[in-house]
């Protein structure tokens, strides 16, 4: 039971060595992802895993839970003193089932919700009709401007009129700053909960290079892998405002997730989200944060100066948007596959006023958390900016066909001319040689 999985079992110990030498010599440039610390991935790997702990601290439905309630309580204590509230549940298996149990908490099937749009930068969970959240409730969307920021004259109206039980604010796809006061505002008005979910900006948040939904927002959902640095996991918590709308909102969170929604907590998770909190309040993660954002603006920049056209011209957080559009619609997939033939880890992504369709959008999506926390900086951020918006240019001939038949014709194509590609072939060998100067997990021994 206890022979190394390298001899029990070496297809899959295979796979994750050729994991590890992809993400070490690969640019990885997908907002939402992160590289933890050795310490959260010990905290994951062991035997909190097998433990079964149905219940909260010290109120379980299982024996054996004293050193869980320790690994829970100072993940909930961290929470806490990290974003600032007065509860945390820390228990949501990822990212969405926290959203779930946040309409569990405050809607009946049926109510009213507003969130932001799918297509416009919004997370599925927030309403979208291909969500059960935008089947079990009537869904309102709101937008962005054609500008990219949010059309808060339309969200006002749009609360007005419908009058939500829950607004919700955050996104899987916005570059700037959040309005929180605004909507704060918009849903005292309408007398509507507002969610804010920061999966994204989570880390920034503690680091205070985000400001902060707490005084506004009655809860907040986050995802614990993002920005955060941490599991994958999520996070629900509640304000004092959202105490001081509803003394009892606590413990419906806490209800709707277990027995709600969910069974038995992930402790081993539970112990990784700990750590990655206890490591997002340190200086040197302040340091990171700021970094992060640093990055994000140098990036920006290069691309901008390479004549490449960015969603609101910039960016003020992990992430930023490019807009294809100068190009043709519908090319996202081709820059992806493109990036990808060089090392480049990225996203194709609907922009505002999307032109072409969500399998088939005209942007891509970049984000620096995962490259910072190799130690990037802004002279390599100025070197990426070029690659890519060399790339952009060397596959914008291509356009995509309407017929869905001429369509994986033209793909594959497509995928002869970057295989044989010499520019794309010269900037993966300098991708590969820059990774090379920050190399990721030096000392594990699996990726010895
Ligand atoms: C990533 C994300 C989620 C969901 O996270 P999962 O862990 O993938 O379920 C929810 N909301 C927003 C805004 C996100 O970006």
């Amino acid at each position: 039971m206890m022979n190394d999985i390298s001899k029990t079992d070496p297809e899959i110990y295979d796979a994750i060595k050729k994991e590890g030498v992809r993400i070490r010599n690969g640019l990885e440039l997908i907002p939402s992802e992160n590289y933890v610390s050795k310490a959260v991935l010990q905290a994951l790997g062991n035997f909190f895993n097998c433990k079964y702990s149905e219940g909260y601290p010290k109120r379980r439905y299982y024996g054996g839970n004293q050193f869980v309630d320790e690994v829970e309580t100072l993940a909930i204590e961290r929470a806490k003193k990290a974003f600032k509230v007065p509860h945390a549940n820390v228990q949501p298996y990822s990212g969405s089932p926290a959203n779930f149990a946040v309409y569990v908490a405050t809607c009946s099937l049926g109510d009213t919700i507003m969130g932001h749009n799918l297509p416009d930068g919004g997370h599925l969970t927030h309403g979208w009709k291909a969500s059960v959240t935008g089947q079990f409730f009537k869904s309102v969307m709101y937008h962005v401007k054609a500008d990219g920021y949010l059309d808060l004259e339309e969200i006002r109206q749009l609360a007005e009129n419908h009058k939500p039980k829950l607004i919700w604010v955050g996104a899987t796809a916005y570059v700037r700053e959040f309005p929180f006061e605004e909507l704060g505002k918009i849903a005292d008005d309408a007398g509507a909960y507002l969610a804010a979910d920061i999966a994204h900006i989570s880390g920034l948040v503690i680091a205070g290079v985000h400001k902060s939904p707490v005084p506004r927002a009655h809860i907040i959902t986050t995802t614990t892998h993002k920005t955060l640095r941490g599991p994958r996991g999520g996070i629900i918590m509640v304000t004092q405002k959202g105490l001081d709308k509803d003394p009892d909102l606590a413990d419906k969170i806490d209800r709707a997730v277990f027995p709600g929604l969910q069974g038995g907590p992930h402790d081993n998770q539970t112990a990784g989200i700990a750590v990655a909190l206890g490591e997002a309040m340190k200086p040197e993660f302040k340091e990171y944060a700021e970094q992060i954002v640093k990055n994000s603006k140098a990036l920006a920049k290069s691309l901008m100066n390479n004549g490449i056209k960015l969603v609101t011209d910039g960016t003020d957080n992990h992430m930023l948007l490019v807009d294809l559009t100068p190009f043709g619609k519908g090319n996202g997939i081709f820059v992806q596959e493109a990036l990808e033939m060089a090392n480049i880890t990225v996203n194709k992504n609907t922009i505002p006023a999307e032109p072409s369709s969500p399998f088939y959008p005209s942007g891509i999506r970049l984000g620096t958390p995962a490259i910072t926390t190799t130690g990037m900086k802004e002279k390599e951020m100025e070197k990426i900016g070029k690659w890519i918006s060399d790339i952009i240019k060397e596959v914008k001939e291509f356009k995509l066909p309407d017929g869905k038949e001429e369509r994986a014709i033209y793909l594959k194509k497509f995928k002869e001319f970057i295989i044989k590609n010499k520019k794309i072939e010269s900037i993966k060998k300098e991708v590969i040689d820059l990774c090379k100067g920050f190399p990721l997990y030096p000392d594990l021994d699996i990726l010895k």
